[in-house]
């Protein structure tokens, strides 16, 4: 069976991208080979995206698959962005890190936000496959639901009327910023 390292050790995203790849492919993570976190020492999403994949690459001989992602909030200068796990490291959970972003809006009219999710996909020794996925929404005035994990219950696609926190796994799977970023990668990659 084929092989591909989902290089993340968040679960959340772990679940959604194997969910994503092809049955054909068995799907491992870096704590099976207990492989450490890289640091994220660049400034864009598509930067640590890449730098991700070079660095779980070295650790085996077969492809790598990873994502650096976040939520960007207009009213906050696109913050938390690439500071999105960051965040919540320093608040002390997601929880926190949400309530800390819906007091920060308290008073600001737009809303509006975007999860940003840039994918990169490596064949050992080949060159890195970059897409990204975008997915515009609100920002809710509390945290609503218990689905996902991360920011999802206080994000509200567009066009939608409940938070990601709320929805069905499967809806928001196929549906979020990852996926769209995934469906540009197949276009790319079609064994995937
Ligand atoms: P990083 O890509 O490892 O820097 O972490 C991205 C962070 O962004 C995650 O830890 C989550 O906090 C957040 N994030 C990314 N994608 C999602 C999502 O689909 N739902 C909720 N939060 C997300």
């Amino acid at each position: 069976m084929k092989k591909i390292l989902i290089g993340t050790h968040n679960k959340g995203k772990f679940k959604e991208i194997a969910y994503l790849i092809s049955k054909k492919y068995k799907k491992n993570s870096p704590f099976l080979y207990k492989i450490p976190s890289p640091k994220e020492t660049s400034k864009t999403f598509s930067g640590n995206s890449k730098l991700k994949a070079n660095f779980f690459s070295k650790f085996v001989n077969y492809p790598v698959i990873s994502d650096d992602s976040g939520l960007c909030i207009k009213s906050l200068k696109n913050k938390p962005g690439i500071y999105s796990a960051r965040l919540a490291k320093k608040q002390g959970s997601f929880f926190k890190a949400m309530n800390y972003i819906l007091k920060k809006m308290k008073n600001k009219k737009d809303r509006s936000a975007t999860f940003i999710c840039s994918l990169s996909f490596k064949y050992p020794k080949g060159k890195i496959v970059n897409v990204t996925g975008k997915l515009k929404g609100t920002i809710s005035k509390k945290i609503i639901g218990k689905n996902g994990f991360g920011y999802d219950p206080i994000f509200i696609p567009y066009n939608q009327t409940k938070t990601f926190g709320q929805m069905l796994k499967y809806k928001k799977i196929k549906m979020d910023h990852r996926f769209i970023a995934f469906k540009k990668l197949r276009k790319k990659i079609k064994t995937l």
